[in-house]
């Protein structure tokens, strides 16, 4: 259930509220909007309702109905904004995260570092630990991978988002990344959501290959119950029976989320199709859609490229699809 504030409602009235709550054995999930605050409250409240109502400072209380609670709309109206490294993700500006599938090597990663900040791109990308289908793929740099985006973080002051895959990684990769990104085979990784929800860095959650849009809420809703309310949610496509990509983009994900949950809704063209020339098409119709970024695979030779090659694209496309998004977000009455 939510309670709401009164607007003229006295700290000490509030930090009262709050009290009872605790004294219940629930825990408040405290929101402060621009004009309202509100306390969240999750556990078995069959009677709780009317109790609270009859509080000092309580405007009134709602039940939430839908199965996820704190990443519903119904629990917080207003849109979640995170700000990240001067960058907003969830605001009028799109933000854009870009950079390869995997961290290669030194060479690799300063130069795609380089042409995205030259390009006003803020987040960079890199996996550092790779969930791969064959063991016998290229998995990663690991802790190298770590130590390299660390340094071209410190040269750039680019922003790094990279997943972990693993809660005894969490601590580690926390260090470097300042978004972790838990990968579409991780979503349902429960001993990870609640790892990444207890530490106070955004998470970019990525949507399961087959799972349901409520599945992903869920999901967030165990990072959001675990302390972190910093979660960006991402759609990447889901296994269909079509065969010519990779997955199929669900493009109708995007507004249904945003009308859902107020967190920021990301798009990732590059793993939602797989193939290359599909990603700006792709990727700007998300954005007309109400997604509130993309995170996009980019490479300086796609072809040499260690993993996700075919759906990398290189710095020329990058550069082209940069300044389509700058007319569609003029229309769509975003920034860039
Ligand atoms: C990735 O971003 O490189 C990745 C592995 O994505 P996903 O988990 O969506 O497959
Ligand atoms: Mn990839």
């Amino acid at each position: 259930m939510i309670i709401v504030i009164k607007p003229e409602a006295t700290v000490k009235e509030i930090s009262e509220i709050l009290k009872k709550v605790k004294e219940l054995g629930l825990k408040p999930h405290i929101s402060k909007g621009k004009e309202r605050t509100i306390i969240g409250v999750i556990g078995r409240i069959d009677t709780l309702p009317e109790f609270f109502e009859g509080l000092k400072g309580v405007e009134k209380v709602v039940r939430i109905l839908s199965p996820f609670k704190l990443a519903s709309r119904e629990f917080k109206n207003e849109g979640t904004v995170i700000k990240i490294n001067g960058v907003e993700i969830g605001g009028k500006k799109i933000a854009i995260m870009a950079g390869p599938c995997a961290v290669e090597s030194r060479e690799q990663i300063f130069e795609i570092a380089y042409f995205l900040k030259e390009n006003g791109v803020k987040i960079l990308r890199g996996g550092a630990y790779k969930p791969r289908t064959s063991p016998y793929s290229f998995q990663g740099l690991k802790e190298k991978g770590l130590e390299y985006l660390s340094e071209v973080k410190k040269e750039t002051g680019l922003a790094i988002v990279t997943e972990v895959m693993s809660p005894e990684d969490v601590e580690k990769i926390s260090m470097v990344a300042d978004i972790l990104q838990i990968g579409a085979r991780n979503m349902q990784n429960f001993a990870l959501l609640e790892a990444v929800g207890k530490t106070d860095k955004p998470v970019l959650l990525k949507r399961g290959l087959m799972a349901t849009l409520e599945e992903l809420l869920m999901s967030a809703e165990y990072i959001l119950s675990n302390g972190n309310p910093r979660v960006i949610l991402c759609e990447r496509g889901i296994r269909t029976f079509e065969k010519y990509t990779r997955n199929t983009f669900d493009i109708s994900a995007i507004p249904l989320l945003k009308r859902l949950s107020h967190l920021p809704v990301i798009a990732d063209p590059s793993h939602g199709t797989g193939v290359r020339e599909l990603v700006p098409p792709v990727g700007k119709s998300a954005i007309v859609s109400g997604a509130d970024g993309l995170l996009i695979e980019v490479h300086k030779d796609p072809s040499k490229a260690l993993s996700d090659g075919f759906q990398t694209i290189d710095f020329s496309m990058f550069s082209k699809l940069l300044s389509e998004l700058k007319e569609i977000c003029y229309v769509c009455g975003r920034d860039l």
